[in-house]
């Protein structure tokens, strides 16, 4: 066979290929190895035919997965030999409608290193424009209306691209071909600055003008990508707590954005992994751990170890910061648990009580993304908020499931599609106990049916009767779907059973706050052994009080003194330690009343509250501002060379009930004897470690089963999950945990989805 002989070759690659610069990116491979040919979109991802020499063709698909655009994801590639059609070009053929509809819609993308570099430019045309975007970078799912991904369909509707624009937009050459955004300073988007009171404030730079009031302090509601942010400069101590207290935030971390990673050098430390979470182009908040001292202001994140800091990621957020910024606070723009502001007049409605200043720009958000929020643990990136950056792409599924939506639980709500064998999970949609959460809930669901053009067959919901999710699903239920009620534990075990692509029977726990039990009491701290079409609750925390049911959650101590009526009964108040100081008598006779009379106090087996407890007695913390405080300021505290641990014990009839007993008595003795609240931390964290290891094992010898899947909020804590994974490991076993979803209740959609489709489809 003579060497130059043109032989023909056939490609069809599957996976996330389409919208993504993937067919231009193939043009220019191909010329670069002189090949022709055609690509183009089939329904399950591109057809590519090229011709040429066997050495140029074998070099050709080499080299296609090693520079991949930034935002391809390729599941699989079929090669095979084809006809010569002596082709005398490479073009790339028109998509038809039918397939332009079925594209996954791409994440919004950080500004890219090309841009970038135009957007400092002072020669380049769109120098300083901060709206610049090209096909790998700029706005995508929250901008759109419909499918398919065309400008037609997305905000940028409304500018009509001027000529220099348009020709980049027509030449597959060009970095812009079909950069749907795609727009300069003649032809897009402007920004402006208002007062307060909405009032044009007319200047020459509003960028510069606007960096120039927050070196003065003042608070700025800035518009991003998926929504607005609050800003304050973060060294501004006063500029901090003024945001806090108009805001209504009295402790809960902020997030803080920096112009780069020497910036964040100077308060926070980072490794490897972090920086590369950092400037990857999801550009998610990543927890990182903070420098002592800290640059930034003790405001920021007091009484705390960690700081989330993110990166700028749009071109208006880097001209912002090139006013010389270390960093700047950038919380989301809404009142405490509303959903955040996405259109200018809302904005300027909810948030000018807050703000001094707005920087605002006319390209419209469609869809509300709040920013991610990733932290690097145990080996794994964990995504705890999945939102902006990461929305819509799908979770790849074991296998094709019947379409099912659905609906989340009530706190950290995100609603999950399945279609084939991808499950899309929304955006992050927050608390859906007011009417805004539940109208962004409502808005969601029907925009991503839309857009992933899903119809679902039926629908999954949680067991829980007042959820608003629930009644959601109930009233679709009314109007003739058919709907599938998954237990909270249950979705949470196979949330990350789905994400690991595993199947068959696994050793599930479930550690969390609160969740709805199928014997209606409060399950929390549960070892379940389950598959994706049902479970059995082999074992739980013992259950204990929850005098005044919700109100404990707010405050620990209520817990506490659940727990200490528990052990010591009548002669609690008799313990030497903080509480009993530090906490009305009267409130506490009152509150021990309600226990020993069984008044107002639900059933509880939660993990969580056992943490509340435990903060509470050794004296870290009786209330709470913000959902998890205690158990996190616990787990910041453990002297990480202590080693010992307290006493367990379990009943094994009914299934096994862990005591609190051994564990509480442990740390009361500590407590009154003096022992740090960081040593008896350290030990606590121990022996739940030991606890549940050994919990494992005696389930294994019963089972057979070798497998444990973590989920539920409590594995947030890091000292838990990296110190469990260690420990069942050298056990023998194999552990799996999530990264990709959120292990707290923002992944609990994907469970019930997968539970209710499994159900209706046992096929294997
Ligand atoms: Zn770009
Ligand atoms: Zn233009
Ligand atoms: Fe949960």
């Amino acid at each position: 066979m003579a060497p130059d002989e043109i032989i023909a070759r056939k490609l069809n690659v599957n996976g996330i290929v389409q919208g993504v610069g993937f067919r231009p990116y193939i043009y220019q491979l191909a010329c670069m190895h002189q090949l022709t040919g055609e690509i183009a979109n089939t329904s399950s991802g591109v057809a590519i035919h090229v011709e040429g020499s066997r050495e140029n063709i074998d070099l050709f698909c080499k080299c296609l997965t090693t520079n991949l655009p930034p935002l391809a994801y390729i599941t699989g590639i079929d090669e095979a030999p084809d006809i010569v059609r002596e082709l005398n070009a490479f073009s790339i053929l028109p998509s038809t409608p039918d397939l332009k509809r079925s594209t996954l819609i791409s994440p919004d993308v950080s500004v890219c290193d090309d841009c970038l570099k135009e957007l400092f430019d002072p020669t380049d045309r769109r120098f300083a424009y901060p709206f610049i975007n090209c096909t790998n970078c700029g706005p995508r799912y929250t901008i759109i209306s419909d499918i398919p991904y065309d400008r037609c369909n997305t905000s940028m509707k409304h500018f009509v691209m001027c000529d220099p624009c348009q020709s980049e937009y027509d030449d597959p050459q060009n970095r812009r071909f079909h950069a749907q955004p795609n727009a300069c300073a003649v032809c897009g988007p402007q920004v402006t600055l208002h007062g307060s009171d909405g009032g044009l404030i007319s200047c020459e730079n509003p960028i510069e003008r606007a960096a120039r009031f927050l070196k003065e302090g003042k608070i700025l509601a800035i518009k991003g990508l998926g929504g607005f942010h609050l800003s304050v400069d973060a060294c501004h101590t006063a500029a901090v707590e003024r945001l806090r207290r108009r805001k209504r935030r009295k402790e809960k971390p902020l997030a803080v954005m920096s112009p780069n990673l020497e910036a964040i050098c100077r308060y926070a430390s980072m490794t490897s992994e972090e920086k590369a979470l950092l400037t990857s182009f999801r550009r998610p908040i990543v927890l990182l751990s903070k420098k002592k001292p800290c640059l930034l202001s003790d405001a920021v994140s007091p009484r705390n170890l960690t700081i989330g800091v993110m990166l700028a990621y749009t071109p208006l957020h880097y001209l912002l910061m090139d006013q010389e910024f270390t960093a700047l606070v950038m919380t989301s723009g809404n009142l405490s648990e509303e959903p955040i502001a996405i259109d200018n007049a809302d904005a300027l409605n909810r948030l000018s009580g807050l703000a001094d200043y707005f920087l605002m720009h006319d390209r419209q958000i469609y869809l509300r993304s709040d920013d991610s929020l990733v932290r690097h643990v145990a080996g794994a990136d964990r995504v705890i908020r999945r939102s902006r950056g990461i929305v819509p792409m799908p979770v790849f599924l074991r296998r094709p499931l019947p379409s099912v939506l659905a609906c989340g639980a009530e706190l950290k709500n995100t609603v999950c599609l399945i279609s084939g064998s991808r499950a899309f999970l929304s955006q992050h949609i927050g608390n859906l106990e007011n009417s805004a959460g539940y109208d962004f809930f409502c808005m969601t669901i029907a925009h991503m049916q839309r857009i992933l053009d899903i119809t679902p067959h039926f629908l999954a919901c949680d067991l829980h009767p007042d959820y608003l999710s629930t009644r959601y699903a109930l009233e679709q239920q009314q109007a003739g779907m058919e709907l599938v009620r998954v237990q909270h534990h249950h979705a949470h075990i196979v949330s990350c059973m789905a994400e690991n692509r595993i199947h068959g029977k696994v050793i599930g726990l479930a550690f969390d706050g609160t969740g709805y039990g199928a014997d209606g009491a409060i399950w929390g701290g549960e070892f379940l052994i389950a598959d994706e079409t049902g479970f059995d609750r082999v074992g739980h925390l013992a259950y204990v009080s929850m005098p005044g049911g919700a109100a404990t959650i707010r405050e620990p101590w209520r817990m506490a003194v659940s727990c200490l009526y528990s052990v010591f009964g009548e002669n609690m108040q008799n313990l030497d330690i903080p509480l009993f100081r530090e906490i009305d008598p009267k409130k506490l006779t009152f509150l021990q009343d309600m226990v020993a009379k069984d008044i107002n106090c639900p059933r509880t087996s939660s993990m969580g509250r056992l943490f509340d407890a435990v903060a509470a007695i050794i004296g870290i913390r009786y209330t709470v501002a913000y959902e998890g405080q205690a158990a996190l300021e616990l787990e910041m505290l453990a002297d990480d060379g202590e080693s010992g641990s307290y006493p367990f014990e379990w009943l094994s009839e009914d299934g096994y009930q862990i005591l609190p007993h051994p564990i509480i008595q442990g740390v009361v003795r500590d407590t009154e004897n003096g022992v740090l609240p960081a040593v008896v931390s350290a030990r606590f964290h121990r022996t739940l470690i030991c606890m549940t290891a050994a919990l494992c094992r005696e389930i294994r010898r019963n089972s057979d089963l070798n497998r444990v899947a973590l989920s539920g909020g409590v594995f947030q804590n890091a000292l838990l999950l990296n110190g469990l994974i260690r420990e069942l490991s050298t056990e023998g076993f194999t552990v799996f945990s999530q990264s990709v979803v959120p292990t707290n209740d923002g992944g609990i959609s994907l469970g019930q989805a997968v539970c209710a489709a499994g159900n209706r489809d046992k096929s294997d």
